[in-house]
């Protein structure tokens, strides 16, 4: 009945050294306010310069979207009162910023892909920290005057999914650029929401809703499981438009709802108008060119997989989300694994046993490692049962895998001699179904090797056993 309407306003701070109009580290976690200047707190006089990196950084994200990259951008002042932010105003970019019209697509489990709009991305500076504890509120401005670059996305996006689907992909462009690190918690990749609902059909948008500063995947979910239905009802119940309105919200992890924080301030509440201390940004040819070599990004790295290795698109997608598991799996394949194996055993078997906080980055077993152990169940050494034995081992301890294969006693049989004694054993003890089986009921193929299979506690080799079953049994 209805449709969900969402647009992202991503925040990312870029991994320069220093600040974008100063050249103060941008390191995280120092002791308060000992990364200042006279530029970044605001003193009368002091004059920013804009920092080149930062600059690049831009361009290559735009690149990477497939956007506008303009020659020539403009910084504005921002003007507003808050206590972390000491000028007064935040220069930020806002007629002309200096990435414009962009794309980017979203994978979905059957494969296919949607494309999603992105309107803008633009250069702009954080402000600091305000900190509220023990009865007092203090402001750290360390964080003053680092260089963001905050991405615009089109309404494009039609359900809480697809917004995750979105941020996950960008969030690993922009790791793959090595633009920024991206880091969630730290607060160097986070996110306006803006949410709207309409009756499924209606080509217009309605009245939205933004929701602030949301820097996790888990959250932005449940502030918009919240809102949505906050939204449908107040549409249900005849009460739309006095309780949606156009507003800035936030989301209350205890209690999982989201509330009013302040009316939604018009753009000219601003006073937008351009910054007198900076000129115009205007990028050369060499500095364009050169911002287009860019490293193979996820899509690009997905169509490789799935024509150099035939995996599927998905398993593609969720391979090359991530730079690091990309390299893992194109590891795993150099020391001698299948693709094919590689996929599973990596993206089922490794990943679903990362738990308590590790993730591939502190993966006990590393690609080699893995891929030893493919290798054991490819050249028959061991069954694929036994290998999840063997790496459920290999997760506790730090040991090689054929020690392990070795110490567990995994090996399997393919010894013909000893996959005979078993074979007769079994038989003899079973003459009315060998009679059975004889005389026409092929079915029971299945019961002897499940006989000797059990009998070899699991060793025997499958594919053997059901070669020299047959044999015996004509
Ligand atoms: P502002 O500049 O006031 O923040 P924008 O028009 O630039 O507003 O939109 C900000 C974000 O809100 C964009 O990501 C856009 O896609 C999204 N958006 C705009 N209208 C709607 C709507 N009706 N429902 C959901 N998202 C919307
Ligand atoms: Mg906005
Ligand atoms: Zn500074």
């Amino acid at each position: 009945m209805f449709e969900v309407v969402i647009g992202l306003e991503v925040h990312i701070q870029l991994n320069t050294k220093t600040k974008i109009f100063c050249s103060c580290a941008t390191s995280f976690g120092e002791k308060a306010n000992t990364n200042v200047c006279p530029v970044c707190l605001g003193l009368p006089g002091a004059l920013p310069v804009l920092n080149k990196e930062a600059v690049k950084k831009a361009i290559n994200f735009g690149y990477a979207v497939n956007a506008t990259v303009h020659k020539k951008s403009v910084f504005n002042r921002k003007n507003y009162f808050y206590p972390d932010l000491p000028k007064g105003y935040q220069i930020s970019q806002f007629e002309i910023p200096i990435v414009e019209n962009g794309e980017l697509f979203i994978d979905f489990e059957d494969g296919s892909q949607k494309r999603i709009g992105i309107t803008r991305a633009h250069l702009e500076e954080d402000a600091g920290k305000n900190i509220h504890e023990e009865g007092y509120s203090k402001v750290d401005l360390n964080r003053a005057g680092t260089p963001l670059l905050e991405i615009v996305s089109e309404p494009d996006i039609r359900s809480i999914d697809e917004a995750i689907k979105y941020l996950k992909k960008l969030h690993s462009i922009v790791r793959y650029l090595d633009i920024s690190d991206a880091n969630m918690q730290e607060g160097s990749f986070r996110c306006d929401v803006n949410v709207s609902i309409r009756p499924k059909g209606d080509e217009k948008l309605y009245t939205r809703v933004e929701i602030k500063n949301m820097n996790s995947f888990k959250f932005i979910q449940k502030a918009l499981e919240y809102e949505i239905q906050r939204q449908i009802e107040a549409w249900e119940d005849g009460v739309y438009e006095k309780e949606v309105v156009q507003e800035t919200r936030l989301f209350d992890l205890p209690s999982g709802t989201t509330r009013s924080m302040r009316g939604k301030e018009d753009s000219d509440e601003y006073r937008y108008f351009p910054e007198p201390d900076l000129l115009p940004v205007i990028l050369d040819d060499k500095m364009l060119e050169e911002g287009k070599e860019i490293p193979e990004l996820p899509d690009e790295k997905k169509e490789r997989y799935i024509k150099e290795y035939k995996i599927k698109e998905y398993d593609a997608a969720v391979i090359t989300s991530s730079l690091l598991m990309a390299n893992f799996f194109e590891e795993m394949i150099s020391e001698g694994a299948s693709a094919k194996n590689s996929v599973i055993w990596l993206t089922v078997e490794l990943l679903g046993r990362l738990k308590n906080g590790l993730s591939l980055e502190t993966s006990p077993v590393d690609a080699k490692k893995l891929s030893a152990l493919i290798k054991r169940i490819e050249d028959n050494t061991i069954s694929g049962k036994a290998g999840k034995d063997v790496l459920d081992y290999l997760m506790e301890n730090d040991e090689e895998v054929d020690s392990v294969i070795e110490k567990l006693g995994l090996k399997q049989v393919s010894d013909e001699g000893a996959l005979l004694v078993i074979i007769d054993e079994i038989l003899k003890n079973n003459q009315d179904k060998v009679e059975e089986y004889r005389a026409g009921k092929d079915k029971l193929l299945g019961f002897f090797v499940g006989q000797c299979m059990k009998a070899s506690r699991g060793k025997a080799n499958p594919a053997k056993i059901n070669q020299l079953l047959k044999e015996k049994l004509t």
